[in-house]
């Protein structure tokens, strides 16, 4: 059961935000994620959507004279019209405020009730309205103002459902020493196992005036906490009490992404959530890095938030992934600036992949018109060795979610191939007539590009199928599993390729 499946996640992101280049990040990562398992043959379920409910939707939606449902409808588009744009090839898009959705978040609030999970007190403490969190004193100092956002705190006293957090802290702790990757990174993993450590208290998780909420089963004064409602959406989306094929395929396979800032919702609440209803733990949440402007934090206040739709307009969509994905180990902070994406851009895309994907089709042009039969004898250890090595690495760091060092490993066959230009010099073989082996070098330089093409696909699917139809090879590349083409035997016997249009022209030498 659920063997040779993958559910990959984002976070659900709040509808309310615009869309900036951390949304970008992970949504990217996942998309990596899903296209890679899919090449591998697994069933896959990718999932990204929406936050919809709470306080501050209320407000706004008031603010601009519409329903809560009407605000909602439109501000979704947001991230529906990048995700297109940024080629996310998701399965499904959840939006909390579907029936479906609070259906699910009724059944499971029910069934820990039923558990023993959930019980009703009176709830006083410290509230930020924006950020719709109760701060714990011992996190606050004497001017009560919210740690996240900075804005005065609120007093409130109210009747309120809790969830027996602090019962589930040695469970959770137990499952985390068993378990020492069910947060990756690992310093993530020692950073949440102490908080667990210092003791867990009860979560009050609904609101007695938030009426644009799920509400509570049979007392509907009450709504149901953001947090709570937004975290089971990860349920929903697998079929949770709806649709019991998909949930025994999916669930035991589930991966969630999130940047670190969320983590212990993720981390900590969650997998309590889990346990409380006796269902399986994710197989691994992996917190990712913040991204710094021009080296500066990144802040509506400040100004300086990028917009993705504008760098994709700039610089197309497969720059923009392969910038965010290479420039910096995933589970670290990077830094982001035009500067540096297209100084990445110009040399790692345009001087060495484009370049040999161009050099190769101009040269397939000038000496052999557009066409390359495959060699009777077509062996050479060192290319069997370099692919060899590349495509374990490119294995062992997609397990461990290492984005750029999966890159690392694919431009080794770039790199190989160029220097194989410079070694073979084809057109001094054209020169002195060595047709024989002229065929064999050009045939192995399209062979290349067509195992990159299948390699950087996951990254740059744009790019990879254009590179694909380039060289003349038929259907699409998610028709093909990657064992049936990462090797030298699998290439075709003729390969007629199509005029050779540069994949990444430099932007160095525009801007
Ligand atoms: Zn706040």
């Amino acid at each position: 059961m659920g063997q040779g499946s993958f559910y990959i996640t984002t976070p659900i992101y709040y509808v309310n935000d615009v869309p900036h280049i951390g949304h970008a990040y992970t949504t990217c990562a996942a998309d990596v994620l899903a296209r890679y398992h899919r090449l591998l043959g697994e069933k896959v379920l990718f999932v990204t959507g929406t936050d919809e409910h709470g306080h501050k939707i209320e407000q706004a939606a008031e603010k601009a004279g519409l329903t809560p449902q009407e605000l909602v409808n439109q501000v979704v588009l947001r991230f529906q019209d990048l995700w297109e744009k940024m080629n996310i090839s998701y399965d499904d898009f959840i939006r909390t405020t579907e029936p479906r959705h609070v259906e699910v978040v009724q059944k499971f609030f029910s069934l820990l009730q039923e558990r023993g999970y959930i019980y009703r007190g009176e709830y006083e403490g410290w509230y930020c309205v924006p950020c719709e969190t109760f701060w714990p004193e011992n996190q606050l100092d004497e001017r009560l103002v919210c740690p996240d956002c900075g804005r005065s705190l609120e007093r409130l006293k109210e009747e309120s459902y809790f969830f027996a957090l602090s019962r589930l802290e040695k469970p959770l702790l137990e499952y985390f020493e068993s378990h020492p990757d069910l947060v990756m990174p690992e310093s993530r993993f020692n950073e949440i196992v102490s908080f667990i450590r210092g003791g867990l208290k009860d979560q009050s998780i609904s609101r007695r005036g938030v009426k644009w909420g799920i509400e509570v089963p049979g007392d509907p004064e009450h709504t149901i906490y953001v947090w709570f409602d937004a975290l089971i959406n990860y349920l929903t989306a697998a079929g949770f009490s709806q649709d019991e094929r998909r949930f025994s395929e999916f669930w035991s396979q589930v991966y969630h992404l999130v940047g670190k800032d969320i983590l212990r919702f993720h981390a900590v609440l969650w997998p309590a959530m889990l346990q409380a209803a006796n269902l399986p733990l994710p197989r691994r949440i992996f917190a990712h890095g913040w991204w710094t402007v021009e080296g500066e934090k990144m802040s509506k206040s400040r100004g300086n938030t990028v917009d993705p739709n504008r760098v994709i307009a700039d610089y197309g969509v497969d720059r923009f992934r392969y910038f965010l994905m290479r420039e910096v180990s995933f589970g670290l902070d990077g830094d982001f600036s035009e500067r540096a994406l297209i100084s990445r851009s110009d040399s790692d895309l345009s001087d060495n992949f484009g370049n040999l994907v161009h050099r190769t089709l101009n040269m397939v042009w000038k000496y052999f018109q557009g066409e390359v039969k495959k060699p009777a004898v077509y062996r050479d250890e060192l290319w069997e060795k370099t692919l060899e090595e590349a495509y374990s690495g490119f294995s062992f760091f997609f397990d461990r979610f290492a984005f750029a060092q999966v890159l690392e490993n694919i431009w080794k066959l770039v790199h190989l191939g160029n220097r194989f230009i410079e070694q073979k010099a084809p057109w001094k073989l054209a020169k002195e007539g060595e047709k024989e082996e002229l065929v064999r070098v050009l045939y192995r330089l399209l062979d290349c590009s067509r195992i990159l093409a299948v390699l950087v696909y996951p990254f740059l699917p744009g790019t990879a199928s254009k590179l694909w139809k380039m060289i003349g090879m038929e259907g699409e590349i998610s028709d093909f599993s990657l064992s049936s083409q990462i090797s030298w035997e699998a290439g075709p016997d003729l390969y007629r390729v199509g005029k050779p249009v540069p994949l990444f022209p430099r932007i160095g030498d525009k801007k």
